[in-house]
């Protein structure tokens, strides 16, 4: 047998991995090649001839280097990101080493008991019911889609329609009713499951984006028939959470299912300073998370829960006559979740557990939302600032001088300026930056080094 040379190619890795980490806190926090040098640098004719494998990675650093958004940083507030803890990062070099295939526990029995157990562990995070089932998809967005497949099972199932034989075609219509703030991605997961955005039922939300409980039950009241009910933890722009309770309450009492979307919001539930915030969040049916944004590890890594396991596998299980299932008692991670061959995410997730254990994943949430109340306090002391959201998660709202052309000048103006990197959006019809903590490595001065810059920024741009 041909014996490569590992330690070539992977040394080589090793060694751009580690310069790249360790130079995260001094770096620029923005991709400096335009798009038009990135082509440069990649393209070129299709190879013809073999290539040097510790060549082809000292070279694809290089050619990458100057187009890398330095999302590790802990100045990066874009979006919802988050960066990688040592020991996440490290299990998934470990992960792609072993190339398990998790889909079967024939064909990766330790990767598909490491998500029994890291699925088990999550439950008791978040304060789960102990039966709940669990799936690693790669994000939130497929972790909407498998929880809402297995909504539109067992809600057809409950009116005699058994979806996964005869499909959509003459089925009761499904109303899903969402926060008018909901995520994009619950609208793209209906698109997928063929439930269709026309039967969208958008539910009034009040100032900072939360779902209106009592506005739930006029909605659901006008029309019986199978239903699913979409409420969020954590808005993306604000990070409002919608009461979670009450709408349990209203929409099960109207036979509906109540799924959560809790990208990065639901790791709230982990701190009992927060969880009130959360309260009765364990009575719903399904939730979807991620643990590439807030648990740091890298991507792609998100999570599904789901109160019913026959549901869950309903939707999503499959048997072949060539695969070996583990009828005998072993869980198969493909009943889980969508992909049929995918890798074994489950590693990353369960040393981030270990690495951090329940109280440093407290801390990590705890001192981000404090962060975050940083940033509001030293920039809304300013009076040219002004604080849009109630700073109730990890996410800051800003607005500079009260005017739209101002505030997108300033969050290019950081962007160019280096210092940390912020995304721009529009909350309630107006141009807002969002700030979000959402790295492990952010402390107290990254946040007073941004407040400086994004005045300054503010100054120059005003
Ligand atoms: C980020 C986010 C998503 C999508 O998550 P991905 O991991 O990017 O698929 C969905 N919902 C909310 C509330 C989010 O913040």
């Amino acid at each position: 047998m041909h014996v490569p040379d590992w330690k070539g190619p992977l040394a080589e890795a090793f060694d751009q991995a580690t310069d790249y980490l360790a130079g995260l806190p001094d770096r620029p926090v923005g991709p400096e090649a335009t798009a038009e040098e990135l082509h440069k640098e990649f393209g070129g004719p299709l190879p013809e001839q073999p290539h040097d494998p510790r060549l082809v990675v000292r070279e694809l650093a290089a050619a990458a280097e100057r187009g890398l958004l330095p999302s590790g940083s802990g100045r990066f507030f874009g979006f919802v990101f988050g960066g990688a803890i040592p020991a996440a990062l490290a299990a998934d070099w470990l992960t792609v080493a072993w190339d398990q295939n998790a889909g079967l526990y024939a064909a990766a029995p330790a990767a598909a008991v490491v998500e029994k157990v890291a699925g088990e562990w999550l439950a008791e995070l978040f304060g789960l019911p102990p039966t709940v089932t669990a799936g690693f998809v790669t994000g939130a967005q497929m972790a909407n889609f498998t929880a809402l497949a297995a909504a539109r099972h067992e809600v057809l199932r409950r009116f005699g329609w058994d979806v996964e034989r005869a499909g959509l075609t003459g089925a009761p219509r499904i109303q899903v009713l969402v926060g008018a703030e909901r995520h994009d991605t619950i609208d793209r997961a209906v698109r997928f499951l063929g439930l269709g955005t026309d039967n969208l039922v958008p539910v009034p939300v009040d100032d900072q984006g939360r779902m209106r409980s009592d506005a739930l039950g006029a909605v659901l009241a006008e029309e019986a028939g199978p239903a699913i009910v979409c409420a969020q933890v954590g808005n993306v722009n604000t990070g409002a959470i919608d009461p979670v309770g009450e709408i349990c309450d209203v929409a099960h009492a109207a036979g509906a299912w109540v799924h959560v979307d809790g990208a990065f919001g639901l790791w709230a539930a982990v701190s009992p300073r927060l969880r009130p915030l959360l309260a009765g969040v364990e009575r719903a049916d399904s939730w979807a998370t991620d643990a590439h944004k807030w648990l740091n590890v890298p991507y792609d890594s998100g999570l599904v829960f789901c109160a019913h396991p026959e549901a869950h596998r309903g939707a999503m299980t499959v048997r072949a006559g060539y695969l070996i299932h583990d009828d005998a008692g072993e869980r198969d991670p493909l009943d889980h979740n969508p992909e049929f061959s995918r890798r074994a995410r489950g590693f990353a997730v369960y040393a981030a557990i270990r690495s951090l254990g329940r109280t440093g994943i407290v801390d990590l949430v705890e001192r981000s939302c404090a962060l975050a109340r940083r940033f509001a306090e030293r920039l809304g002391a300013d009076d040219r600032v002004e604080v849009l959201n109630d700073v109730v998660l990890n996410q800051a709202l800003v607005r500079f001088l009260a005017d739209d052309d101002v505030t997108r000048r300033v969050v290019q103006a950081v962007q160019d300026e280096g210092t940390c990197w912020m995304s721009g959006t529009t909350w309630q019809g107006r141009a807002a930056m969002r700030i979000s903590v959402s790295n492990w490595s952010t402390d107290e001065s990254d946040v007073d080094r941004s407040v400086d810059a994004i005045l300054g920024c503010l100054t120059a741009s005003s």
